[in-house]
């Protein structure tokens, strides 16, 4: 046997059992619609939830940038020097964050692998259901795991009890779960953290732009701006239209982690551009809700449509909107049968959801039109009647 077979037997399994993930390329900027493969398909894919990834101000600002800074950071900032607009936009995420101060970072995937493993933590206490690269991010380290119930206060405070005589306890959890698109319940948890003297780590890439005034995340939504919050994990890569990832919370984290982070102290920053878009991002949203309202008003209209017609949207709270199927090769062929009709929606199956909890997942966005939903819904009708699944 060749070296590499493994590959192929590994890869047909994933066909036969309906997981193989073909990847479409597209060929047009993100938005409400994209041409894919020569024609037009209505996006309800992308994490674009304020349709900023081809907003006029953020294309306008990277390329203004770009004449008065170049395009790369040069090398990793802790050696070559950082530049000025990435300390900016610092400066203006902390300010959007209500937090002190932030440290932007790769991506928010890198973000969780620079954090946890930092903290040196003796327990970390994690969700069942986080995000992947909390995952790995709590694989980097020697702490002692407890995993606890999704969302469960009382299996976590369970969880604390059994491991309190660590030293130095860190909690972690997604703010939104982009799967379910359910919110963590901050609140309850920041009061065990407090009881428990544990450090508080949240995860709000599908928070951002999302929740809170003018979308400033899972933390205003519970209006915990008081320090109940110890660390917060941001993406620029969804809401913000753009890619990054940043970390924020006190100065003292800040310096800490520019001294203990190895992804900053050994990867180089995102580019010039980037942050330039980012931060024009950023100043939208400031400056005005409008979008965020827009999205709100799209998931609402969209969701209660569905269940109208008799699809099982799950325990979605927010723009995310799993439409449950089950098994995964039927959520494959619905998926597939969208795209004929013109609708790019993807199915999910295991590992990303447990096994037998399949599903279509729909991102809204303040990019779409009530005609866009409607021509949505109508699709979704004819071929949930052909699959017989309403
Ligand atoms: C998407 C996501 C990330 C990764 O963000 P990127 O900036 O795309 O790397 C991290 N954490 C959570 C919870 C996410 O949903």
């Amino acid at each position: 046997m060749a070296k590499l077979d493994f590959m192929a037997e590994e890869l047909k399994r994933l066909r036969d059992v309906g997981l193989y993930n073909s990847i479409r390329t597209i060929a047009s900027p993100q938005g409400a619609w994209l041409k894919i493969e020569g024609k037009d398909v209505l996006n309800l894919c992308s994490n674009n939830y304020l349709g900023l990834a081809d907003h006029p101000r953020l294309i306008e600002a990277a390329k203004e940038i770009l004449d008065e800074y170049g395009v790369g950071p040069g090398a990793v900032r802790s050696i070559a020097g950082t530049m000025i607009i990435h300390r900016e936009l610092e400066k203006l995420l902390a300010e959007f964050k209500q937090v002190e101060d932030t440290l932007g970072l790769q991506s928010g995937f890198v973000a969780n692998q620079a954090v946890i493993p930092a903290i040196g933590a003796d327990a970390i206490f994690t969700d069942e259901l986080n995000h992947a690269s909390i995952i790995d991010g709590v694989r980097l380290t020697k702490a002692q795991r407890y995993i606890y119930k999704h969302n469960d206060v009382e299996d976590l405070a369970a969880k604390l009890e059994e491991g309190a005589q660590h030293e130095r306890k860190l909690i972690i959890t997604d703010g939104v779960f982009s799967m379910d698109g359910d919110i963590a319940p901050l609140d309850e948890i920041a009061k065990i953290a407090q009881e428990y003297n544990a450090i508080l780590m949240v995860d709000d890439a599908h928070g951002e732009g999302v929740l809170g005034d003018h979308g400033r995340g899972i933390a205003d939504y519970f209006k915990l701006h008081n320090g109940e919050v110890d660390i917060e994990i941001g993406t620029l890569s969804k809401a913000m239209g753009v890619v990054g990832g940043y970390v924020a919370g006190t100065r003292l984290l800040k310096e800490y982690l520019e001294q203990k982070a190895r992804p900053f102290l050994f990867s180089s920053a995102v580019t010039v551009p980037d942050v330039a878009a980012s931060i024009a991002a950023v100043r939208i949203l400031m400056a005005d809700d409008s979008l965020v309202k827009k999205l709100w008003d799209n998931a609402k209209y969209f969701q209660k449509a569905m269940r109208d017609l008799g699809f099982d949207t799950g325990k979605t709270q927010t723009p995310i909107t799993p439409i449950m199927i089950g098994d995964a090769k039927k959520s494959s062929e619905f998926s597939k049968k969208l795209f004929q009709e013109d609708i790019f929606a993807m199915s999910i199956g295991y590992p990303t959801v447990p096994k037998g909890a399949a599903r279509i997942r729909v991102m809204l966005s303040a990019a779409h039109s009530k005609e866009d939903l409607d021509f949505a819904l109508s699709k979704f009708e004819k071929v949930g009647k052909e699959l017989s699944l309403i």
